[in-house]
């Protein structure tokens, strides 16, 4: 029985870092809130996967299959929640522990609501918009049997937007012979979205930011002051990092770089975003941005600012460059973007960090209000979710700074601790069936 015991977790799940990673705070986590070893054994693995063959029509005529997953990691809170991934390096075991911090989220801000996540492999930009679509609706179509309103609701993620999730919504309805909005969020407005919703996660990324100045100010530390002589820089420039960059651009504090996958741009004396945002709107890239020197991904993360929103995938910051990271305070927009050892070198030089769990939490708190404006047919203005947001969004962070304070540790291990108590105490309440 003993060497059963996490040959399952070992040889199905943990081949990616992200995973890898996931797990070893988990761990930390666990061991400094003294955590139940029985609830920690279970929120190593994921509760159920799916891997699913999609194939679909190309533009040439042929069929090519493409492999897809959706991971429901925890669902004692309630329904699974979490993003699908269009990326040509998504596998099972990415989805798994992203599904898991998705879990930890959820619990962490309030939210009755579970972790979930989905993914295809597949590079999207190869894929013309019809392509496209079919893939949507044939994942939708094998997933349909573990997803739905009060199963399941995915959301867009990296490579997919608010076009996809309203191609998921009507492929499943059309299977179920009605309207169904609240099986995905991050909808379109006119089919059930939320106001708000598109710029919740980098509002939310600028609402933490906001909170951890004050902090450090109130704590006596020297943290940035949110004005015109404050340096930001933004690793991404999609769904969260574009808003991140324009929010904190609107503070009129200097956002002094930004990238995208093909490389980034750097002006001293700070961006003007909303010009960056129209030469992407016209090229699809800010790569070429002629008012900005031109820089590499690598380089703009060795940028000394106070700020460094890393805001496109994981594993950038790692024990190989954490050493030339110069910053006071990392906001993890994206999900795992610092891996657990350079985590640990940067808390040790006091780099003030935004751990993800909190940090990019702004989607799905307003996924949640979309899904519970779906539910009841009445919506919401957007000065309305966006005071909502704000308040659960402050709320968490303040949970995490006593949690904090109380453990005495680092900002991640407090983040999850906070996430993992809630959920520890619904786990032992409801039990192990059988
Ligand atoms: P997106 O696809 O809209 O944007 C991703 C950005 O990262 C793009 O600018 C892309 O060019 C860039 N990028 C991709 N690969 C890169 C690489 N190898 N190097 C540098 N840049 C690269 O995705 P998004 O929704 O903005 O998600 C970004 C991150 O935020 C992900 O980790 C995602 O899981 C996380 N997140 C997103 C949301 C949301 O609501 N969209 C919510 C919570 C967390």
């Amino acid at each position: 029985m003993t060497q059963m015991k996490g040959t399952l977790s070992s040889h199905l799940w943990e081949s990616s870092d992200l995973y890898r990673n996931s797990v070893l705070q988990l761990q930390e986590a666990a061991e400094t809130m003294k955590l139940d070893p029985n609830i920690a054994e279970r929120l190593k693995v994921p509760k159920r996967a799916l891997i699913v063959s999609v194939p679909i029509r190309l533009d040439d005529g042929s069929i090519r299959c493409f492999e897809g997953y959706r991971v429901q990691h925890n669902m004692t809170l309630g329904p699974g929640k979490g993003g699908v991934r269009f990326h040509p390096e998504v596998n099972l075991s990415e989805v798994a522990g992203l599904a898991m911090l998705m879990t930890f989220k959820c619990s962490l801000v309030g939210l009755p609501l579970g972790g979930a996540k989905g993914g295809i492999r597949v590079d999207p930009t190869q894929l013309s918009r019809h392509e496209a679509q079919a893939l949507t609706r044939r994942y939708t179509s094998e997933i349909n049997m573990i997803i739905g309103p009060d199963k399941d609701i995915p959301a867009p993620d990296i490579g997919t937007d608010a076009q996809h999730m309203a191609w998921m919504m009507d492929t499943y309805s059309q299977e179920k012979g009605f309207a169904i909005s609240g099986v995905v969020t991050g909808k379109p407005i006119e089919i059930g979205g939320s106001l708000g919703r598109a710029e919740s996660t980098g509002r939310g990324v600028v609402y933490t930011i906001q909170h951890a100045a004050r902090h450090l100010k109130e704590v006596g530390k020297s943290g940035p002051k949110m004005d015109s002589t404050t340096t930001v820089s933004v690793h991404g420039f999609g769904k969260v990092g574009a808003v991140a960059a324009r929010e904190i651009y609107d503070l009129n504090t200097k956002v002094v770089a930004i990238s995208d996958v093909q490389g980034g741009i750097y002006s001293k004396n700070g961006l003007n975003i909303p010009d960056v945002e129209n030469y992407f709107a016209k090229n699809r890239t800010i790569k070429g941005y002629p008012e900005a020197d031109a820089i590499t991904n690598e380089e703009l993360l060795r940028i000394k600012v106070d700020i460094l929103i890393p805001a496109a995938i994981d594993g950038v910051i790692t024990s190989q460059n954490v050493s030339q990271i110069d910053a006071k305070i990392i906001a993890e927009g994206a999900n795992g973007p610092i891996t657990s050892r350079a985590m640990m070198e940067l808390e040790e030089r006091g780099t003030f960090i935004i751990p993800d769990i909190l940090c990019n939490a702004g989607g799905v708190i307003v996924s949640y209000f979309e899904w519970v404006q779906g539910l009841q047919n009445f919506f919401w203005s957007e000065s309305e979710v966006n005071g909502k947001l704000a308040e659960v969004m402050a709320s968490a962070f303040q949970k995490v700074i006593d949690t904090q304070t109380r453990f005495k540790c680092g900002m991640k291990t407090a983040a999850l601790i906070a996430g993992v108590d809630r959920l520890n105490r619904a786990m032992l309440l409801r039990g192990l069936f059988p």
